[in-house]
């Protein structure tokens, strides 16, 4: 588990998972923004004691020994309320209910703060948890995590921790066990877009808008899980579709260089569960009326499997073991945009209200792209 990042300072070797930091025992490594807005270790020289326990913890180079056998299942929530605030099936609604079915529990996910930042939190109550619901497509913040983590596992609560690959892994690496109380569910992960230019963003439909945003609502329902559009909701109560700051994300002109050479992609079972869209499920299953959202899940562990077994709510379907149900979904690490570095160098350059207008300008595929979109051969 060799620390090339603190070596190389090679931004592409650091997934910004604060493993590192947190491990650090004279608390000398703080995690910086860079000018993109993603967060790295910068280590303090004069308190360092060279003691290399940052040097050995990267979650970017860390290999589990074991080989996994995953086990493949679409699920569909039952209660149709929590199916149309879940992005897909609804599967990470019945791990909570589950969760806190017993005492003593907790878990963590990513939520927006009162300032719509998107942050790793704690929740003790399923009430609570709620907030992790839905998808939001920024890079989440989660300094502080792995230590309270750790913490309450020793305290001996029942904990679910949810989140992407690579920060699974760095829980994984910073606590340097696995722990009975523990149960670890992953997203797949297309990429992770930059935090500053999701706050960029907000602030100019603010200034077009003339209101502050309240929510935002990466994939509404409200036309089918197929067609889910961004919705922006405002304080004055005014709601409407926006959809430039997701484009810039599947296009990938805002993703964190480390996403380019993911290191977590396919099989995905770095944590107990996986959970993502099932892109293709008519095409490699005879499942139909999936139009309100279906998950795609993998147990990758015993414990896994013994949770996903366990679900109550969900209508649950065996799959084929031998089928590569990411056929059809994101399944090889993200080429960044041709025009990533031009956007970032022009970001700081270009005043709040002009921010849509940058990222629409710069996210434009090229024509061929377009065309084959167009004639439906691409998604
Ligand atoms: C940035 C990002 C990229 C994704 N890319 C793909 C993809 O390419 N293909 C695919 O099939 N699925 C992808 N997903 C996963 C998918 O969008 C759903 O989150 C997943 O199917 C779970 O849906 P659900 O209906 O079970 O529950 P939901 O209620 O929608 O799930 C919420 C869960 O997602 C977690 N979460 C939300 N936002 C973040 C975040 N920013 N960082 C970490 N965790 C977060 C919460 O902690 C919670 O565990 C992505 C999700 C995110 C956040
Ligand atoms: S070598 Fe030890 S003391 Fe120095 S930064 Fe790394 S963890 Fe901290
Ligand atoms: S990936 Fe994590 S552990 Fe590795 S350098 Fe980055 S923050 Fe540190
Ligand atoms: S694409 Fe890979 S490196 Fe990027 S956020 Fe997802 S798991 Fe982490």
């Amino acid at each position: 588990m060799e620390n090339v990042y603190l070596k190389t300072k090679n931004k592409i070797e650091c997934n910004g998972c604060t493993a590192c930091a947190y491990i650090c025992p004279k608390q000398c490594i703080a995690m910086k923004e860079d000018n993109e807005g993603f967060i790295y270790p910068v280590i303090d020289e004069t308190k360092c004691v060279h003691c290399s326990k940052c040097l050995t913890v990267c979650s970017n180079t860390y290999k589990r020994e074991e080989k996994r056998k995953i086990i493949p299942f679409a699920i569909i929530n039952n209660d149709k309320q929590i199916l149309s605030k879940s992005t897909s099936g609804g599967t990470f609604y019945a791990l909570l209910a589950d969760l806190f079915s017993k005492s003593n529990s907790v878990c963590y996910g990513a939520a927006y703060d009162a300032n719509l930042e998107v942050k790793h939190m704690r929740a003790e109550t399923l009430e609570d948890a709620m907030k992790f619901m839905g998808s939001k497509y920024v890079r989440s913040n989660i300094c502080g995590i792995y230590e309270q983590v750790k913490k309450d596992l020793l305290e001996g609560k029942n904990v679910l921790f949810t989140g992407t690959p690579c920060m699974t892994a760095g829980l994984y690496t910073y606590l340097k066990r696995d722990a009975d109380n523990l149960l670890t569910c992953n997203i797949i992960c297309h990429s992770n877009p930059s935090p500053k230019v999701f706050s960029k963003y907000i602030k100019c439909l603010e200034l077009t808008k003339g209101s502050k945003v309240k929510s935002v609502t990466f994939r509404a329902k409200e036309t089918g899980w197929r067609n889910a559009t961004p919705v922006i909701e405002l304080e004055t109560g005014a709601k409407f579709e926006e959809d430039t700051f997701a484009k810039a994300f599947s296009r990938t002109l805002i993703s964190r260089p480390s996403c380019s050479d993911c290191k977590f992609i396919e099989p995905y079972n770095f944590a107990d569960i996986t959970i993502g869209d099932f892109w293709g499920v008519e095409k490699l299953t005879a499942l139909k009326d999936v139009e309100d959202g279906i998950s795609l899940v993998y147990a990758n562990t015993k414990k896994g499997l013994d949770e996903l077994n366990k679900l109550k709510g969900v209508t649950k379907h065996n799959l084929d073991e031998n089928l590569n149900y990411l056929m059809y979904n994101h399944h090889t690490p993200v080429k960044a945009h041709r025009n990533r570095e031009k956007f970032f160098n022009k970001l700081d350059k270009t005043k709040d209200k002009d921010i849509i207008k940058l990222i629409n300008n710069m996210s434009k595929e090229r024509l061929f792209r377009r065309i084959l979109k167009r004639l439906k051969i691409l998604k």
